[in-house]
């Protein structure tokens, strides 16, 4: 038995098989071949296998977006540009058929980047996943589309849309090469209560090995021996109480998929503080239509039985692309078109949102809520198209009803203008997971400046106060529903800050 220690993204126990994802093509051991023939052949059976493989995944497809994503990914394996590139890698540049596949994946994605074309923008994950197929059969792995049995997942990098993709029914833990606990896909993992750590030198995990994660010690064990299974079969049974039960201030949760939400969650808590509904755009080629939301957010205010569900509008954008939502590329994406900025690129689909929203509010109390505000133009041009919204529900006899509006403060400028803000909403949510990104210039996706962070929240708690106390003058409700709040450690902090409500992923009530 061997362990790794790694980083807490969310406690729990799990045991499991292992199941190895590779994202990207870029751990190749050997670059240079001495045989290219037998190189050459390994690409070839490869291409097939990968080839039939998603013949396969596209025959089994649930629905006709994903046979159509499939079909994509099996046409770059049949277009000549690619399969010339990867055969003259290997012939005539002697590599691997490995490094020839990372060295296209770098190739066509900077190919695709580079070019005006939104729709070839959109082909870059197409290209990364079918690389990653490849690599994944090269390296000896025999790539199963997603395990059927319960598994723990080992990826050196993990998008959000890589954990829809997965889905939570089989993935019982998860082991992470790289990241930060405050990066979207730790976010999501939290919100789907998966015991998560991040951990170096994970290549030691290999598909099939048994893992033993004690995700609440920050340690894997790899094959471990049965006196340390038993060990910890004894420990899940120990319930341990919700830290967040009893708190003067209401305690909502955070969810990104309709599925998360029962009749058990909702006991447990006020109603629900954050929907990032961008993850309803995820993994799919067209946003989702007016009926479709409108039935998810009637479903969700059905169960919440008149407790306040706080519905997000979509946050595309940065490490949150959305293949149906195309942007150009940007040097700096986290300073760039995300968040309500996106809207005035896709004022179509931002108003199908809104008419699912205004439809869906006469079932319950809904309350909407803006991403990365900046300024009050911007709340008050969203409230002009919210009016506009609702005539025309109106004029076609649609009955509908206008939610509370709410800014979220996630940029230093929401906090300082916070007071002039509050007379254009009718509440604010901290998203602290931005806020400490754009106070400390810190890279909320980078691990690797966790010491750089102020584990005080000296300059982050000054905002947030400020725009507490903004909040109180103008009689208007502040939450905080980034992952600060989820830390039981800092709960007095933002109820002396002045906060009334605390939204914390559903996995933090659970302790
Ligand atoms: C935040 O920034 O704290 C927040 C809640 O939004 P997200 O994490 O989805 O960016
Ligand atoms: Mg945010």
């Amino acid at each position: 038995m061997t362990y790794l220690h790694g980083k807490v993204i969310c406690g729990g126990t799990a045991l499991g098989t292992a199941y190895v994802f590779h994202r990207n093509a870029g751990q190749v051991k050997e670059c240079k071949t001495a045989c290219p023939a037998d190189e050459q052949h390994r690409l070839e059976n490869a291409v097939e296998a990968v080839k039939e493989e998603l013949t396969g995944c596209a025959q089994q497809a649930k629905s006709d977006t994903a046979k159509e994503i499939f079909e994509i990914h099996r046409m770059m394996l049949e277009d000549d540009d690619v399969l010339d590139f990867l055969h003259n890698a290997v012939e005539n540049d002697g590599l691997t058929a490995q490094k020839a596949v990372f060295q296209a994946e770098q190739y066509f994605s900077q190919l695709f980047r580079d070019t005006p074309d939104d729709y070839m923008i959109a082909r870059i994950d197409d290209i990364r996943d079918v690389c990653g197929r490849l690599t994944a059969y090269l390296s000896d792995e025999k790539y199963a589309d997603k395990p059927h049995e319960p598994f723990i997942l080992a990826a050196n990098e993990l998008l959000p849309a890589d954990l829809m993709r997965f889905g939570a029914e089989n993935m019982k833990g998860i082991v992470l090469g790289s990241g930060s606990v405050y990066s979207h896909a730790s976010i999501m993992i939290k919100e789907m209560g998966i015991p998560a750590l991040i951990c170096e030198n994970i290549n030691e995990i290999k598909t099939g090995m048994s893992v033993l994660l004690d995700a609440d010690g920050g340690t894997a064990y790899l094959e471990p021996d049965e006196e340390t299974v038993r060990r910890f079969s004894c420990f899940k049974q120990s319930a341990v109480s919700n830290p967040f039960e009893g708190l003067p201030c209401k305690i909502y949760v955070n969810i990104a998929n309709p599925s998360e939400v029962s009749g058990e969650l909702l006991k447990k808590c006020d109603g629900i503080g954050l929907f990032r509904t961008e993850y309803l755009y995820f993994g799919r080629t067209d946003p989702p239509g007016e009926d479709e939301q409108f039935a998810i957010y009637k479903e969700i205010l059905e169960k919440a039985d008149g407790k306040n569900v706080t519905v997000r509008t979509f946050d595309t954008g940065s490490d949150k692309a959305a293949e149906c939502l195309p942007l150009e590329k940007e040097e700096n994406p986290a300073l760039g078109f995300r968040g309500l900025r996106v809207y005035s690129l896709y004022p179509e689909v931002f108003k199908t949102q809104l008419r699912a929203l205004l439809r869906a509010a006469v079932y319950g109390n809904l309350r909407i809520m803006y991403p990365m505000v900046t300024s009050c133009s911007e709340t008050e041009e969203i409230r002009r198209i919210i009016l506009q919204t609702a005539h025309e529900l109106s004029e076609q006899g649609i009955p509908y009803k206008i939610p509370l509006q709410g800014a979220m403060i996630e940029t230093p400028a929401a906090a300082l203008l916070s007071g002039k803000l509050a007379q254009t909403v009718d509440f604010f949510s901290v998203g602290t997971n931005d806020l400490v990104q754009y106070t400390l210039a810190l890279d909320r996706q980078s691990g690797r400046l966790d010491s750089f962070n102020d584990k005080s929240y000296e300059a982050v708690t000054a905002l947030i106060k400020t725009a507490a106390e903004n909040a109180r003058k103008n009689g208007i409700e502040i939450g905080i529903c980034g992952e600060l709040a989820s830390q039981p450690e800092l709960t007095g902090k933002w109820l002396e800050a002045g906060i009334d409500y605390l939204s914390v992923s559903p996995a933090a009530l659970k302790k």
